[in-house]
């Protein structure tokens, strides 16, 4: 199924709220961002960022998304192999990338998380 996108601007970096005490997005803080964008009735803001993200309780997110929301947001900061210290590996840093996407809007479908997988 083919599912349309459009590709939009990308947020000015030199205004990235930062977590409190570190070198972190806070990742909530730029999902609101992005809920904040108007968009058509029925689409969903799905917003990819090379930047590390966190919120103050955990060190480091994947992404966020609100549960039946209409944004969700990714890092792929943390999942390129060169982010801990491994050759890197374009193909798999996408691959990991297309799992965390399809987990967030999984949550903008309205699914939580399973017992097995924590945040
Ligand atoms: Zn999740």
């Amino acid at each position: 199924m083919a599912v349309p996108c459009q590709v939009s601007e990308a947020h000015d970096a030199t205004e990235l709220r930062r977590v409190p005490g570190r070198d972190q997005v806070d990742a909530d803080w730029l999902l609101g961002l992005l809920e904040a964008r108007p968009l058509p009735a029925g689409a969903v803001a799905m917003g990819i960022t090379a930047l590390d993200l966190a919120i103050p309780i955990f060190t480091f997110v994947f992404g966020r998304a609100r549960e039946l929301g209409h944004a969700a947001l990714v890092s792929a900061a943390r999942l390129a192999p060169e982010f801990y210290g491994l050759a890197p590996n374009a193909a798999l840093t996408l691959h990991r990338a297309v799992i965390e996407v399809v987990h967030e809007l999984g949550h903008v479908g309205g699914l939580r998380h399973c017992a097995m997988r924590p945040a």
